[in-house]
Order: structure tokens, then C-alpha cells, then sequence
């Protein structure tokens, strides 16, 4: 099947798990092959609870002659543990490698059972100021009791095997995979996976599918910058950290890209006019975007932290 059928398939598939599983029982961790050697488990879009298991988030892997390289450890040990038994019905060939786009729980609570099987984990440097600190550790004991049963006493935060410094080449059994840091953009140790022989790339959060971004205190030029480095990729698939799969990829990649900059220019003119937020808010033209989901929830609050933004380096 071509790479496009194959994302077609995946795109039909991901609508009717979907629509099955939005009402009760929880949605199962279903890997759906997007090319030769790469699968991809799609998480609910929704906050965190106990009914989902904390399956908010997506993972990938891929299936190399030499073992499998998988991409983001879900969020509870649970959905980890069916994942790798989702991942034997594949290929009887052990999990090699775990590598962490970022170290958000929803994507890391799972680590632990890859570890258990002899993994090694990566993830880039940027993290370990994270990993480290109250905050995480705060995250973690408010998810013990948030998530219970699936986050309890046992779940832990761990480090990797190996911190990446830059980028690196991961050559297992004849398969390349690129391992390319593009942070401080969504977090600062954001790291995206690109499998050049099938153009399939795991972008982690930095792309956004056909929705408004959360921007939060992101620095939005370096994350323009991150998606200026992935489009140059070309990539065919774009496998985000949440939500359905792309095979447009370069036009989501641009809109993300485009609402950021737009975010920048707007609010940028502001600031440096001294221009009160409330006035030059009311004043912009939003309508390219407003019809994208999430832009009543998020646009506001993305123009004001933007404003601050470049109030601080208009100083
Ligand atoms: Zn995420």
C-alpha cells in the first residue's frame, strides 16, 4: 500500500475508534501502520482522568530488522504495557530504544515498562532542569491521586540512559532514524524522530493539527524556527504528540507557523506603539484564524502572553 493509502486508512480508522469509544469504555491502545516500518497509537483529546487512563497523548514506533525504536511512553504504565503487547503481535523483536519528544507526564508515565524489558531511553539535555525539579515531582504526586489507580505509588519519573546533547543518528538493522533536537520551542528539550527512507516524522507538540496552539510561555520565534527546520524536511507523515495523524503535512506545519508569526507581528506593532493590550486586540483582524477549532478557548490568552513577549524585548 502507498504511504498515502496507508495514511488514508490510518485517518479512517482513527475517526471510528473515535466515535466508538467516545462514550464509555475506554479507548484501547490501537497501533495503525502508517508506512512500511512505522505504527502510530492515538490518545483521546481530553484532559487526564481516571475513565481514560491518561491516554491523552499519541506514541509511535517503528519496526526496524535489528529491534524497535519506539516514540513516547504514554501516560500510565498501563497503557505502556499494551503497547508492548500491541508492539509483539507486530514483530517478535525485542523494544530497543524509547525516545522522549519531552519530558510532559502524558508522555512519560510509561517509561518504566519499557526500562523493565531492557530499553534504552533517550532524550535531550534540556530536560534535566525539569526532571529535577519540585514542580515535576509535585506533578507526580498530584497524578497519584488524580489518575488513581493508573499513576500510584510505583510510577516513577525517570531519567534516560542517555542524554543527546545535538542531534544524532540512530542506526539500527540498516534503518536510519534522524533524532533532531528543536527546542527551546513547546519545551525546552523538544526532540523530533524522522525516518528519511518513508518521510514519516514524529513531531512531538510542536505541531498542532488543524487547531490553535497553546502557546503558553513558549518563545514563539524559536518555535517558528523549530517549524521552518521541519518543513525542510518535507516530510509525507507527520505523526503529532496529539491528535489524529497528517498527510498534509507541510499546510499544518505552515498554519501553526503562520498563526504564530501573525501572533508576533500583530501584538509585536503593539507593544512597541504602547498600545494597551484590550485596544489592539479588539483591533486585529483575526478572521484567517478564528474558524480554527480551539480559538475562542485559546487565542486570547496566546495574543496576551505574545504581547508580554515582546513588550520584554522591546526593552
Ligand atoms: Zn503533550
Amino acid at each position: 500500500m502507498s504511504l498515502r493509502r496507508h495514511a488514508l486508512a490510518a485517518l479512517g480508522l482513527a475517526f471510528a475508534l473515535g466515535t466508538a469509544f467516545a462514550q464509555g469504555a475506554p479507548r484501547p491502545v490501537a497501533p495503525l501502520q502508517v508506512s512500511p516500518s512505522a505504527w502510530f497509537v492515538q490518545g483521546d483529546t481530553a484532559l487526564g482522568s481516571p475513565a481514560n487512563r491518561n491516554f491523552i497523548s499519541n506514541a509511535g514506533f517503528v519496526v526496524t530488522p535489528a529491534g524497535v525504536v519506539v516514540i513516547d511512553a504514554l501516560g500510565s504504565p498501563q497503557l505502556a504495557r499494551e503497547l508492548l503487547e500491541e508492539i509483539a503481535r507486530v514483530t517478535p523483536l525485542p523494544v530497543t530504544h524509547v525516545v522522549v519528544t519531552h519530558y510532559h507526564a502524558d508522555h512519560v508515565y510509561g517509561l518504566q515498562e519499557f526500562r523493565r524489558r531492557g530499553a534504552r531511553i533517550l532524550a535531550h539535555r534540556g530536560g534535566l532542569a525539569y526532571l529535577g525539579s519540585p514542580v515535576a515531582a509535585a506533578r507526580l504526586e498530584a497524578s497519584r491521586v488524580e489518575l488513581a489507580p493508573w499513576i500510584d505509588a510505583q510510577t516513577q519519573l525517570l531519567e534516560p540512559d542517555e542524554w543527546l546533547d545535538g542531534p544524532r543518528e540512530l542506526v539500527l538493522g540498516g534503518t536510519r532514524l534522524l533524532l533532531r533536537p528543536v527546542g527551546p520551542a513547546h519545551t525546552p528539550e523538544d526532540l523530533v524522530v524522522f525516518l528519511p527512507a518513508e518521510r514519516v516524522l514524529f513531531a512531538g507538540d510542536l505541531v498542532f493539527r488543524g487547531r490553535v496552539p497553546f502557546v503558553g510561555q513558549a518563545d514563539s520565534a524559536r518555535w517558528i524556527a523549530a517549524l521552518d527546520a521541519l518543513l525542510a524536511l518535507e516530510a509525507r507523515v507527520i505523526l503529532p504528540g496529539h491528535g489524529s495523524l497528517s498527510d498534509a503535512a507541510s499546510a499544518d506545519l505552515r498554519l501553526t507557523r503562520d498563526y504564530l508569526a501573525y501572533l508576533r507581528e500583530s501584538m509585536g506593532a503593539a507593544a512597541r506603539d504602547m498600545e494597551p493590550f484590550d485596544e489592539a486586540y479588539a483591533r486585529t483582524d483575526w478572521s484567517r484564524f478564528e474558524h480554527l477549532p480551539l480559538f475562542k478557548v485559546a487565542n486570547r490568552m496566546n495574543a496576551y502572553n505574545t504581547y508580554l513577549l515582546m513588550e520584554r524585548q522591546e526593552r
